[in-house]
Order: C-alpha cells, then sequence, then structure tokens
C-alpha cells in the first residue's frame, strides 16, 4: 500500500536509543502495555459518550511470547489507528516524540536522576526488537493496517486482515534481548511495572480449582478449569474513597504491595486531592524497631497507576521516605533530574502537601485514641523526630501530638511537662531544667537521686536526641535539658535548703590538694567539692551536659565539624560530698599510702557507677576489692 521514510534528522535514531537507554530496556513493556491501556480507556470513554458505535464489553490487553519465533506479542481491544492515524500518530507523533526525549536525555545523561524514563513511548521497543509490526483496526468503519519497521527510518504499510477493533504490537526481539523471551522475566516486569494498572491483562492461562460436586466419591479429585491468568489488580484500593474502605482493606492492600512484609502496618493515611494538584495514594506507618528493611520495600510511585519508580527523593520529605505506601499523580514531570524536580513548584506544593497530612493524621490519632498512640509511639518517633528537626512546618504542628516519654512509663506532651515541672524543676535564673536519662540501665544511680528528690526525667534514647533537643532549646523559651549525670543535681536545679559544710575552709583546700595529687594521673578529672546530705554519695562523677552532647551530635552527623573541634576530650567532675563520713576519714588518715588507696578505691566506685571502668583498670579495681573484703 505504501511505503514511507520518517522525517526525523538523525539518521538512524535506534542506536541512539539502545544507546542512552542501556540500562533500562526493560521499560518497553510498561510503555507499550501503557499505550494499550490507554487506548482502551478512550474507547470506554467515546462509548460512554456516544461517540464510537461498537460494543465497549469487557476488555483485555494480552502478552504472548513466541520463544521459537522470537517474538513478544501485545493486543488490546481499544480504539485503533486508521491508516491516517498511523501515518500521524506513528510516524510523527511518536517519533518526534522519541527524538525530544533523546535530546532531553542528552543533555541529561550525566545526570543519571531522570527518573522512570518516561516520554519515549511507542519507540522504546526499538530498544529489544530489531523489527516491530502492527497490526491495527479503528473502531471507525475503517480497513485494518499492517505496519511494519525495521529500525531504519523506512516504514511499510498494507491493508491487514483484522475484523475486530485494537491493535496488535509484534516485537521481533533482537539477539541481544532473548532475556525477554522468557516467561519468568515477562512475569517479574508484569509484577514490577503493571501490577495495578486499570484493565485487566492477561499473560497466559492458569488452573482454577472448582468445587466437588455433591456426589462426588472421597478419593475423588476435584475438577478443574483452565481460566486466563490475570495479572494485575485493575482497582488497586488508593484508587478508591477512604470512606468506601475498611481498616482490612488497607491491610489486605498493604500485603498485596508488600508480599514478603508479615508484620502488619502501624496505621494508614489516605491521600487524596485533586486541586491544586492531583494526587492519590496511601501511605503506611511501619513498624520500625527493627530498621532491616529500610532500604527494601519502599513507597513506590505511580503516574496512573503505571510504576515509576520505588525512589521518591524529591518528591517526599525526606523524613517520610522511612514509610511505605504508593503515591500516584500525573502531576510529577517524570522526564526531567532530581535536581529540577526538587526545584519544581508544583513538587514543592505535594511534598509540603504531604508534609501536613501526614502530621494532620498523627494528630488526629493522638486526639481520638491516646492510648493506642502512646502504645505505639517508639516504633513512629524516630520519623517524628526526624521530622521535627528537618521541616520547620511539621516541628510545629508536632508540638501538639509529639511524646516525650519518662522513665516510669509516661508519656507528656511538652506543655504537659512544663506545666509538671514549672514550680520546682527551674535553676537560679528561673530557667525550666528538663531532666532526662538517655539509658536507665546505666544511670539509675542519678535517676533514682534525681526521683528521690521528687524531679521528674523523661528517657530520651533517639539516636537524633541530641539535635532535638538543641532544637527545641533553642525555639521555646527559658528552657534548658540536662542529663541527670550532667552535674549534681543540686547545682541543675536551685534549692531553698543549701546544706552547710561541715568542712572548713582550710580542711577543703588541704582536701582538694590530696585529691588532685592522686587525680594527677587522670588529668581528665576535675574535683568540685559540694556540701549534701550526709547520706548522698560520697564521690559523683558527672559529665558536663555541653561536652557529652557535643560528642554526641559529632557521632550522629550534623554537629560534626561545626566548631571545627576534631575529637572531643573525655573531661568529667568529680564531685565530692564534703558531709559524707568518708570524706571526712579521707582528709584525717595520716599515712599518705593508705590515703591514696581510699582516694583510687573511692574514684573507681565513682567510675564503676558511671560506666566508666573497663578494661585492665577494672579488673585491678575488682582484684584489689577482693583483697580488702578477705
Ligand atoms: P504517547 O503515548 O506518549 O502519546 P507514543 O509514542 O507511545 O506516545 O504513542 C504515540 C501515539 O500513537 C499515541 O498517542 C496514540 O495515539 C498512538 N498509539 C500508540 N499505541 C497505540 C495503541 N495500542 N492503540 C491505539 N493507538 C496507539
Amino acid at each position: 500500500m505504501a511505503k514511507g521514510k520518517i522525517n526525523v534528522s538523525v539518521e538512524n535514531i535506534f542506536p541512539l536509543i539502545k544507546k542512552f537507554l542501556y540500562s533500562d530496556h526493560e521499560i518497553f513493556l510498561r510503555e507499550l502495555i501503557s499505550n494499550a491501556t490507554d487506548a482502551t480507556l478512550k474507547l470506554k470513554h467515546l462509548t460512554s459518550i456516544g461517540e464510537a458505535k461498537v460494543e465497549y464489553g469487557n476488555p483485555i490487553i494480552e502478552i504472548k511470547v513466541d520463544k521459537k519465533e522470537k517474538q513478544i506479542r501485545i493486543s488490546d481491544q481499544g480504539i485503533g489507528m486508521t491508516e491516517e492515524e498511523v501515518k500521524k500518530y506513528i510516524n510523527q507523533v511518536a517519533f518526534s516524540g522519541a527524538e525530544e526525549f533523546l535530546n532531553k536525555y542528552e543533555d541529561g545523561a550525566k545526570d543519571t536522576g531522570i527518573i522512570g524514563h518516561f516520554g519515549l513511548g511507542f519507540y522504546s521497543a526499538f530498544m529489544v526488537a530489531d523489527k516491530v509490526e502492527i497490526i491495527t483496526k479503528s473502531h471507525k468503519d475503517e480497513p485494518a493496517v499492517h505496519w511494519s519497521c525495521d529500525g531504519s527510518p523506512n516504514f511499510n504499510l498494507k491493508k491487514a486482515k483484522k475484523e475486530e477493533h485494537g491493535t496488535e504490537i509484534i516485537l521481533h526481539i533482537a539477539d541481544d534481548s532473548k532475556e525477554f523471551l522468557e516467561d519468568s522475566r515477562i512475569t517479574e516486569l508484569l509484577s514490577k511495572y503493571n501490577k495495578f494498572m486499570p484493565v485487566p491483562i492477561k499473560f497466559g492461562m492458569r488452573t482454577e480449582t472448582l468445587p466437588k460436586p455433591e456426589d462426588a466419591k472421597e478419593d475423588e479429585p476435584a475438577p478443574t478449569q483452565e481460566v486466563d491468568n490475570i495479572v494485575n489488580n485493575p482497582n488497586p484500593a488508593w484508587t478508591k474513597q477512604p470512606k468506601d474502605l475498611k481498616e482490612d482493606d488497607y491491610k489486605s492492600f498493604y500485603r498485596e504491595l508488600y508480599p514478603s512484609q508479615f508484620e502488619e502496618p502501624l496505621f494508614n493515611i489516605h491521600l487524596n486531592v485533586d486541586y491544586p494538584f492531583n494526587l492519590t495514594g496511601i501511605l503506611y506507618f511501619p513498624r520500625l524497631s527493627n530498621d532491616m528493611n529500610l532500604q527494601k520495600d519502599r513507597i513506590q510511585l505511580y503516574q496512573n497507576q503505571v510504576f515509576v519508580t520505588d525512589n521518591v527523593e524529591g518528591i517526599v520529605p525526606e523524613f517520610l521516605t522511612m514509610l511505605r505506601g504508593v503515591i500516584d499523580s500525573p502531576d510529577i514531570p517524570l522526564n526531567v533530574s532530581r535536581s529540577y524536580l526538587q526545584a519544581d513548584g508544583a513538587v514543592k506544593k505535594i511534598s509540603s502537601y504531604i508534609t501536613r497530612k501526614v502530621a494532620d493524621k498523627l494528630n488526629s490519632l493522638f486526639k481520638k485514641n491516646r492510648e493506642d498512640f502512646e502504645s505505639k509511639w517508639n516504633d513512629i518517633k524516630i520519623v517524628i523526630e526526624y521530622g521535627m528537626l528537618s521541616e520547620e512546618k511539621f516541628f510545629e504542628k508536632a508540638d501538639k501530638f509529639a511524646l516525650y516519654p519518662t522513665v516510669d512509663g509516661n508519656f507528656l506532651t511538652f506543655a504537659e511537662l512544663q506545666e509538671k515541672i514549672k514550680d520546682h524543676q527551674t535553676d537560679k535564673d528561673d530557667k525550666l531544667i528538663i531532666l532526662y536519662a538517655s539509658d536507665k540501665e546505666a544511670q539509675h544511680g542519678y535517676i533514682e537521686t534525681a526521683k528521690g528528690k521528687g524531679y521528674e526525667v523523661l528517657l530520651m534514647d533517639s539516636p537524633i536526641i541530641a539535635h532535638l533537643m538543641q532544637k527545641l532549646e533553642s525555639s521555646k523559651e527559658n528552657i534548658s535539658f540536662a542529663r541527670v549525670d550532667a552535674d549534681h543535681i543540686d547545682n541543675l536545679i536551685k534549692k531553698d535548703d543549701t546544706q552547710i559544710s561541715k568542712l572548713s575552709d582550710e580542711e577543703k583546700e588541704k582536701l582538694k590538694a590530696d585529691l588532685e595529687s592522686v587525680f594527677g594521673e587522670k588529668s581528665s578529672y576535675t574535683v568540685q567539692l559540694e556540701a549534701m546530705d550526709s547520706d548522698a554519695s560520697p564521690f559523683i562523677i558527672t559529665e558536663p551536659e555541653f561536652m557529652r552532647r557535643m560528642k554526641e551530635m559529632q557521632q550522629t552527623g550534623g554537629g560534626g565539624g561545626m566548631f571545627g573541634m576534631g575529637n572531643m576530650p573525655e573531661m568529667y567532675n568529680v564531685i565530692v560530698n564534703t558531709n559524707h563520713e568518708l570524706v571526712g576519714e579521707i582528709l584525717n588518715t595520716k599515712t599518705a599510702k593508705k590515703k591514696s588507696r581510699l582516694i583510687n578505691q573511692s574514684l573507681d566506685l565513682a567510675r564503676l557507677s558511671k560506666g566508666l571502668l573497663k578494661g585492665e583498670e577494672l579488673t585491678n579495681f575488682i582484684k584489689r576489692s577482693y583483697e580488702m573484703v578477705k
């Protein structure tokens, strides 16, 4: 019927397509099935408004693999194309699309972040095939046509025999793409890209077991029948209205998304906007206590139910990339690099919408069932704390539902905490002192002392907590965090009944000199004499809040290099209770040897209780202690 030359500026576009998209040949199937889906949905629309005279019926898309003939066939029952349309859409539109895409891609070739390689469309077929045929019949009353092209800009067009409307694409698979002739590879691609596409996709047949008839004998096998093997779910949960879904529907959709996840999600957030951009989706909060699967099973990005990528960096705020689920939006530009994406206005709006939705959901969960929210807190706090640190808007909203657990297992909001401690937990400048522990076991003694004095002690054990405290201190008025072992409790918090020292100034000076001469070798310890209750510990080791926090922040990043400090030195205070009997004894001991032994043993006990005594020093200490007990 016709031969022709496709009008294209490069002599042969196909080697280019292969070269540029080297790593992503597999997307050809997604692209062709997307076209088949579009053609089907267009027909649905036309029949619904009475513009197409044919019956819509129950169309499916079928994939066939013929290993012997080295062919893959993709057929649909959609609108099809007339001869004119093939010339226009395939020879011109599709080709110019491919060319435009390549130009764009060439610019960004170094920038590997182009998402999903969308936009190449029909011509991606030439990444895997050395010849492509189209047999198509329009829903309009016109003869079917047969188009073929061997990868050069020359094409062939003739009449075809085809009765039913729709399109069949025949790929003659090239020798270097034989992997796609394996059923298992096609199955893998279908489940990766087409799992939730809106038109049923058939790939082969499967055997279905039917119920046994009433009169069947006991050992008679149940009857079976061959049925179409439909590989997708055309109506995934996120495309439905939240009001039509129950808790169980969300859970079973989670299992559908992540078949290898055994644990149930903690809760879900249904996203649904159509203005000023279009976005649907369901996000799940997984239990994050075991972070082994963090990189696996991530949020998936779809465009009109076609899978694009599971790397949503730049679209979802970073702290939410720990969540799971689906986002579907036609408004995210995909054939652009990630750096462009992050600057895109629509994408920024999407990102802040998601942040707001997540904050609102958390707030409503907190308000609706606080007890339940508290029980989940430890599994979700890392996301919330990270969000508070990285997104100012989220920080503001989180103030209502962020919880601060106490060492006794109570959960307080910041406002509740403030209210609880405002009258008795302040320093000499009336600053609110928030006491916390990071390890209940290691800091047991310090916690007990603080609790004994009626103070509230929080348990703050997240890896990023030092950063969060810094953030809270700088954004809230007149508060300060101090770990229970940051200083002696009476130095941290103002007390009315100051103790009077039993020792005279002269005695104190002598004691200090004695201690320092023994500590001399351990220069990281600074002696600090305090008059305390006589039953408080004689020696207490503390580590200044500032020094310790800087060290922690260096370890978790962020604070690192902030002051160009390199490695922070170890620095501790030894608080010596001048009112304790043992301290009096040290002062009054006559022989230097005995005195130094008493001091060393006391210091080691204090170090032991702070977890600082390790290795050889610990072994020696234990040996020495046995000697003394003997
Ligand atoms: P895009 O789908 O992005 O428009 P393509 O290169 O994939 O670009 O396809 C170009 C055009 O060819 C489509 O817009 C459509 O009009 C037509 N087309 C492609 N595949 C089919 C098909 N299976 N059935 C009907 N028309 C098709």
